[in-house]
C-alpha cells in the first residue's frame, strides 16, 4: 500500500468507527440494539479505490445512485463479495441491468419497474431484495425526491410479493429538507408498519443518511445509508 492509500485508510478507518459509535448511541438512546442497525456507506462519486479500501475495514454493504458508475464499480470489485444496493432514481430501461450486480433495489417507486427487474433476475437465476421507495414530502408538495406516494404503496408491495425472483424486503425514504426529519421517519414507520400487517417479511426500514440517522434510528430504521460522513465531502456533480 502507497502512503496515500496508507492515509486514506486510516481516515475512513476513523470516520466509520466514528458512524458506528453515532448509530450505537442512537440505538442506546432508543432502547434498541446496535445489531438491529445496518450500515450501508453510500460510495456514490468516490472511487472504486476507496470500495477496496472499506471492504478491508469490514464494510460488506455499500451503495451507489446511478447505474453506469455502480455498474464499473461493480465490476472493479467484483472479488470482494460486496452486496451492492441501488439507491437512485432508476428509468426503467435500465432496471434489467442494474439486477447484473445489485443484491439490493432500495428505489422501486413505480409498477413500470417491478416486471424489468423480475426478468432481469431470472435471466441471470439470482433473487434480488427490493424496497419501495416511499415519499415523504407533504401531499402536493413534490419537490423532485424521488418515490411513491403513500397510498400507492400497498399495491406496489402487491405486485413486488407476487413477481418472480423478486423479494419484498420493506421500505425506503429520504427526509425532505423542509421539515423536522422525526416526524418525515414517523410517518415512513406508519407506511411500514401497514406494509408488514401485509407481508410479515416485509420489515426493511432503510432510512437516515449522515445527517439524520440519530432521528430514523429513533424512529425504527434497521438500515442506514451514510455517504459523506465516512467518505468525506462529495466532490461537486460534473
Ligand atoms: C447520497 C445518498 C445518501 C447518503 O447521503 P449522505 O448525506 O452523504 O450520507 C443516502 N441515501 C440516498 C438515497 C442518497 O442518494
Amino acid at each position: 500500500m502507497t502512503g496515500t492509500e496508507e492515509a486514506r485508510r486510516t481516515e475512513l478507518a476513523e470516520r466509520l468507527e466514528a458512524v458506528r459509535a453515532r448509530i450505537a448511541a442512537a440505538c442506546g438512546e432508543a432502547g434498541r440494539s446496535p445489531a438491529e442497525v445496518a450500515l450501508t456507506v453510500v460510495t456514490k462519486t468516490f472511487p472504486a479505490s476507496d470500495v477496496r479500501l472499506l471492504a478491508g475495514l469490514g464494510v460488506h454493504d455499500v451503495g451507489e445512485n446511478r447505474h453506469q458508475e455502480a455498474e464499473a464499480k461493480a465490476v472493479a470489485c467484483a472479488d470482494l463479495g460486496l452486496r451492492w444496493h441501488f439507491i437512485g432514481s432508476l428509468q426503467s430501461n435500465k432496471a434489467v441491468a442494474v439486477t447484473a450486480y445489485a443484491g439490493v433495489v432500495e428505489s422501486v417507486d413505480r409498477l413500470k419497474l417491478v416486471s424489468p427487474l423480475s426478468r432481469g433476475v431470472h435471466e441471470r437465476g439470482r433473487v434480488l431484495d427490493c424496497l419501495v421507495q416511499v415519499s415523504l414530502d407533504a401531499p402536493g408538495q413534490g419537490r423532485g425526491r424521488a418515490g411513491a406516494e403513500p397510498g400507492d404503496v400497498p399495491a406496489l408491495a402487491d405486485a413486488l410479493a407476487e413477481a418472480e425472483g423478486v423479494r419484498l424486503r420493506g421500505v425506503m425514504a429520504v427526509a425532505p429538507r423542509d421539515e423536522e426529519p422525526a416526524a418525515a421517519f414517523e410517518r415512513l414507520a406508519r407506511v411500514a408498519a401497514r406494509m408488514r400487517a401485509d407481508h410479515p417479511d416485509a420489515a426493511w426500514i432503510s432510512a437516515g443518511m449522515s445527517g439524520d440517522l440519530e432521528a430514523a434510528v429513533a424512529a425504527g430504521a434497521t438500515h442506514v445509508r451514510t455517504g459523506s460522513a465516512v467518505l468525506g465531502a462529495r466532490p461537486p456533480v460534473q
